[in-house]
């Protein structure tokens, strides 16, 4: 398998400075990053600084959480893509948190990813249904049109800088993550959608796995065929929990 894992600790709007620091200065000592397992952190747009001085030569990617689609102009409280990525290595967008919270539409999303991927950064791509889309049958036509509407621009090389995050809702932060099944059926579809809309080079965009992953499930979940790393919010507050999942990712990959 020549596709790269992820692993990604989503922080959302959690923890003082000095907490932050500590986490990134923990992370930094103790993960080990490979050829074949990547690590990024997204911590909350005033430490990433801090936090970039932190992480010095370790290898852990910085991300952001968020960005506006806009480069620059009268947005008061936005920040562009353009001034994350000398920052930033990665920025995500569509993280189900803005579309439902932020009122984020399947088609600004689509500029965000658009804008990050013009300001020569990398996008993360959150897509998922909610649980009544699930039982109502439509999990795989909600994913399919986040997927189509949030790549809309995505062409050429740019594609290599594109990873998605299935996230269903109903399993972010309550602690019910999908069974392992359930994820690589999902992440599975996301990539065949891929394959058929960005042909062999769509195959080869990695795609993570997010919602309620801990060190207990996320081996069993690494272990699927189409699932190459995960998104972590809660499990990433704690070094210990994060490091113990980035040791499943590596070794998941020693299999
Ligand atoms: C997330 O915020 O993207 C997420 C997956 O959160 P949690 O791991 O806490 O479910």
């Amino acid at each position: 398998m020549t596709r790269r894992m992820m692993i990604a600790g989503n922080w959302k709007m959690n923890l003082g400075h000095d907490e932050a620091l500590a986490l990134a200065s923990a992370l930094a000592q103790s993960v080990v990053v490979t050829t074949e397992v990547e690590i990024a952190i997204f911590p909350p747009f005033p430490w990433l600084l801090p936090v970039r001085a932190v992480l010095g030569e370790s290898g852990i990617l910085l991300g952001a959480q968020t960005c506006h689609q806009t480069d620059f102009g009268a947005f008061t409280g936005e920040v562009s893509a353009q001034m994350l990525a000398p920052i930033c290595d990665v920025i995500l967008a569509g993280h189900s948190e803005r579309r439902q919270l932020f009122g984020e539409s399947d088609a600004l999303v689509g500029e965000k990813v658009a804008a990050i991927l013009a300001a020569g950064s990398r996008a993360v791509l959150c897509v998922g249904e909610t649980l009544a889309e699930r039982d109502a049958g439509n999990a795989a036509n909600v994913v399919t049109r986040q997927l189509s509407a949030g790549l809309r621009s995505v062409s050429g090389a740019a594609l290599e800088r594109v990873i998605v995050a299935y996230e269903p809702v109903w399993a972010i932060g309550t602690g019910v993550a999908a069974t392992a099944s359930d994820a690589q059926a999902m992440c599975g579809a996301t990539r065949k959608w891929l394959r058929e809309h960005f042909g062999a080079a769509g195959a080869e965009v990695g795609v993570l796995y997010g919602g309620s992953v801990t060190p207990d499930n996320a081996l069993e979940l690494f272990s699927q065929p189409d699932i190459d790393g995960a998104l972590v919010g809660g499990a990433s507050l704690k070094a210990d929990s994060f490091a113990r999942i980035v040791a499943a990712g590596s070794a998941s990959r020693a299999r």
